[in-house]
């Protein structure tokens, strides 16, 4: 049997001939760049999460980007954020000239740990990133609680955990600012690049719109240094018909997350994902921990199971943050994980006949 680790094309068969049309539509009017399509989703999505304003974008690091940008974060401030993080949310901090800090995660949920955050903080501290990992959202309250008291900037990177919930509430409205990803292999993944940013402030939301079409609200009339990360017409078309299908994509996501768990509960030397208490998981990714990962990876790829690894290296060991003088066990958490992470194949259409047969190979390998 093959597993592969994600599969777009049922989720593309099901929108295949309303995505056809509409972008027969998007030709015909020429609305190539943002126009009807990209406001009408930018409309839903904001609704689907519960948040004021959603401004849609060229991607989920330029989303990263305009969410600490438009909050005048500058070179000579620090951005605290989790060592495990795809490195776009590094991404965010550097492209303002600011200095990204890491700071360990939580041994079970994987997102940023709050009790590691305070010692990062000094004077130049302008913000904390929570990311909200593989789909389960950061602490939040304790997060803003930190934020309230230092005084300082909370934003969501919410690029994996679309319609996710903490305390009941949709992430991405649960802070200053949120950035969403829609590449492709996302819970909400467009027909090429997008992303977004959401917020609740009118002021900040009328700013990053202004930032992302070259700094200008009247064509030829430049308030700010802007930049170009308009989103194509495209893929608000698209993304808006596939968000109508989010909320079950995301229930068969969390119904494979089950099937998973019951099926490879109690096993020895494997470590599971955890739902935390306070929220929802929308698992983009069904993480495991085990001690001899690269063996285990190749015996599944041997029997035709796709895998993958987030993240094999965390931010603070980068070559290309040398510079910023981190060593190795400066955050534990984060480096076990990144040795022992194995990503199992996960999409809303794997069958119960797939996820058994990985659940029977990783115990075969473990008998063995
Ligand atoms: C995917 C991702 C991004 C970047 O999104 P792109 O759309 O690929 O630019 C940022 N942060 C996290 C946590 C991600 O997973």
């Amino acid at each position: 049997m093959q597993v592969p680790f994600t599969d777009l094309k049922s989720q593309n068969n099901v929108i295949r001939e309303e995505a056809l049309s509409t972008i027969a539509d998007i030709i015909d009017n020429s609305s190539f760049i943002l126009g009807k399509a990209v406001t009408d989703f930018e409309t839903a999505f904001a609704k689907a999460h519960e948040v004021k304003h959603c401004i849609a974008v060229s991607s989920g690091t330029d989303a990263n980007h305009l969410a600490l940008w438009a909050h005048g974060i500058k070179a000579g401030d620090e951005v605290i954020m989790p060592a495990n993080t795809f490195i776009a949310t590094a991404w965010g901090a550097t492209l303002c000239g600011a200095k990204p800090v890491f700071a360990d995660c939580h041994e079970k949920s994987y997102n940023i740990d709050p009790e590691k955050i305070e010692e990062k903080i000094t004077e130049n501290t302008k913000a904390i990133v929570a990311v909200h990992l593989y789909g389960q959202t950061a602490e939040l309250d304790l997060l803003r609680e930190i934020a309230e008291k230092k005084n300082i900037l909370l934003i969501e990177d919410a690029a994996q955990s679309h319609i996710a919930l903490y305390k009941g509430k949709k992430a991405g409205g649960l802070s200053s600012a949120a950035s969403f990803s829609f590449y492709p292999g996302k819970n909400l993944g467009a027909f090429g690049e997008g992303g977004a940013v959401t917020t609740n402030d009118d002021e900040l939301a009328r700013k990053i719109k202004m930032l992302r079409d070259h700094g200008s609200d009247k064509k030829y009339y430049h308030k700010y240094h802007g930049h170009n990360y308009r989103m194509e017409g495209i893929q608000g078309a698209v993304l808006g018909l596939k968000l109508k299908h989010l909320e079950a994509w995301t229930e068969k996501r969390r119904a494979a997350a089950a099937k998973y768990t019951e099926v490879l509960i109690g096993t020895e030397r494997i470590i599971l994902p955890e739902e935390m208490e306070y929220g929802k998981h929308v698992y983009h990714l069904y993480v495991i921990r085990i001690k001899n990962r690269d063996k285990l990876q190749k015996f599944l790829f041997e029997n035709g199971i796709s895998t993958g690894l987030h993240y094999p290296v965390p931010l603070h060991l980068q070559e290309c943050f040398k510079n910023l003088g981190y060593c190795k066990n400066d955050f534990p958490n984060s480096e076990t994980l990144a040795n022992e992470c194995l990503s199992l194949p996960m999409f809303p259409d794997i069958s119960d006949e797939q996820i058994n047969y990985v659940c029977d190979k990783i115990k075969h390998f473990l008998k063995g």
